[in-house]
């Protein structure tokens, strides 16, 4: 496996051994001595046209962990700001000696522009492209459901309920994917106007409202970020609309069932998608899922760049 563009890149098989390395790498992560050689002498350059926190930053404590060397590249402070384009910019970091690209695009498809054009043969990462995907992503939230009901990677009989802005979420997305390869049962729901079509093609099962979702009794709810950063200017978007009929609120939390998970892919807003109560509720997984998203990456850097097939 050279590219990490979409789940759709991992069959069944390939996306449980990811897990089950990064299963791996996360105990790697509780020892005293926290590195392994196995990338010594790689480089691995993020890419980043987008924001991040999370992402950016486990992907190079990931790379670190690995022994390669990491260089932070954003659009901002690149010649990307001068005008260069995609192309450009991946062959000159090639040219650099580039072994991986992790790229985070605004535009859906750049990460597989990126690996598919034959501008480079450097390995790409797609650490978020657009409203399209968010491959890492996906599987640190299977690695954190996994390990939080010990499913032994099959999810069968598990019920994922994924809330809010669909129509912008890449992280649902792969998430919708990455669950159904892996046996869960996907249900969703989210506003009329920030509902995308197809997805029953994708083996979801959508609900109306929020409250009707949570009578399913999921075992993880998901809660999405509000991207307004993506929204048409003809989308008429209220906060407290948006809150009293979408937010994991307070008195909601009553309706979760006492094993369930709480989860979020950050950053959260909180107030509007996802209340403090919830956030810091018992059943809260977004600090798990956070120090899973390294695990992760450290296992599909070592996938891609470490020899493996
Ligand atoms: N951090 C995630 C992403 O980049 C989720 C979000 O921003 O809403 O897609």
């Amino acid at each position: 496996m050279k590219n990490l563009l979409s789940i759709r890149d991992l069959s069944k098989d390939k996306a449980i051994e990811l897990l089950s390395s990064s299963n791996e790498m996360s105990a790697v992560n509780r020892r005293a001595i926290k590195t392994l050689p196995t990338l010594r002498g790689k480089t691995v350059v993020n890419l980043f046209y987008e924001n991040s926190t999370r992402t950016r930053i486990s992907f190079e404590i990931a790379a670190k962990r690995l022994g390669a060397d990491v260089i932070n590249v954003s659009s901002e402070v690149s010649s990307a700001s001068k005008g260069e384009g995609l192309k450009d910019t991946a062959q000159t970091l090639e040219a650099l000696g580039a072994d991986a690209i992790v790229l985070r695009h605004p535009m859906s498809g750049a990460a597989h522009a990126m690996a598919t054009r034959g501008w480079i043969s450097s390995s790409v990462i797609n650490a978020g492209d657009g409203r399209h995907e968010h491959p890492t992503q996906a599987l640190l939230d299977a690695l954190t459901i996994n390990r939080h009901f010990d499913a032994g990677c099959d999810f069968t009989g598990l019920k994922v309920l994924i809330v809010g802005d669909l129509l912008h979420s890449r992280v649902a997305r792969s998430n919708f994917l990455l669950l159904n390869l892996l046996g869960a049962t996907v249900i969703a729901t989210g506003p009329k106007e920030l509902m995308p079509t197809g997805f029953s093609e994708m083996g979801v099962t959508l609900y109306e409202g929020l409250d009707q979702a949570l009578e399913q009794k999921p075992d993880a709810i998901m809660m999405l970020r509000v991207q307004k950063e993506r929204m048409q200017a003809d989308v008429a978007f209220s906060a407290s609309n948006y809150q009293r009929s979408w937010s994991l609120t307070e008195e909601r939390l009553g309706q979760l069932k006492p094993a369930s998970v709480i989860m979020h892919p950050g950053p959260m807003n909180r107030g509007l998608e996802i209340s403090n109560g919830a956030a810091e509720d018992s059943r809260s997984q977004v600090l798990e899922q956070v120090q899973n998203g390294l695990a992760v990456r450290m296992a599909v850097l070592h996938h891609l760049l470490g020899g493996q097939s």
